[in-house]
């Protein structure tokens, strides 16, 4: 099992100037790592989304890498989108699947399919042009740049340590929310263009 924030280390090392999209809990991961949060638009809220937000945000900016941090129950909510990605075939997404084996946000409840289900294989199935599972960081990092350095889509299923939520968090003051974040980066957008 990966330590989520570990392997979102290496990841932040190699995203340039992606836009990453982090749902829920790998929000909260990411925050403690990026260096950019210009760039990053967290997606809660509208469960499941995660993955339809993302291809649409990379097929409106076909040349900035989308990075998606997606979770297992919110896949599970929008798997047919593992086929409307395959199908539009956006090489600039980068699918990852932070699987935990949880609800993390609402308390740790087991998701259907755990120890069962493997995203990997079915995002291969559904025709993603690449596809990994990872349960090792080490394994990740060594592959890493070959993961985020080829066209897309590319799917990543990571078997990660669930960071359940504690109900004490729900307290602790609101994160930047995803309006808040699509305003900064239409305006980032529209500088560059
Ligand atoms: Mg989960």
């Amino acid at each position: 099992m990966i330590d989520q924030v570990e392997m979102m280390k290496t990841i932040e090392k190699l995203r340039g100037d992606a836009v990453v999209v982090p749902v829920f809990r790998a929000n909260i991961a990411w925050s403690r790592v990026t260096n950019n949060v210009k760039r990053d638009i967290p997606v809660g809220g509208a469960m499941g989304k995660g993955s339809s937000f993302a291809l649409g945000l990379a097929l409106a900016q076909p040349n900035t890498k989308v990075i998606l941090f997606d979770g297992d129950g919110s896949l599970l909510m929008n798997l047919g989108s593992l086929v409307t990605v395959a199908n539009k075939a956006p090489k600039n997404l980068y699918h990852f699947v932070m699987d935990n084996g949880v609800y993390a946000t609402t308390g740790g409840q087991d998701v259907p399919g755990v120890g069962l289900t493997e995203y990997a294989d079915m995002a291969k199935a559904a025709g993603y042009a690449h596809t990994y599972g990872f349960d090792d960081l080490e394994d990740f990092v060594t592959r890493a740049d070959e993961v985020l350095n080829q066209d897309g889509p590319v799917f990543v299923a990571a078997k990660v340590v669930p960071d359940i939520r504690l109900p004490e968090e729900r307290a602790a003051g609101r994160q930047r929310r995803t309006p808040e974040a699509v305003r900064d980066l239409l305006e980032e957008f529209a500088t560059v263009r």
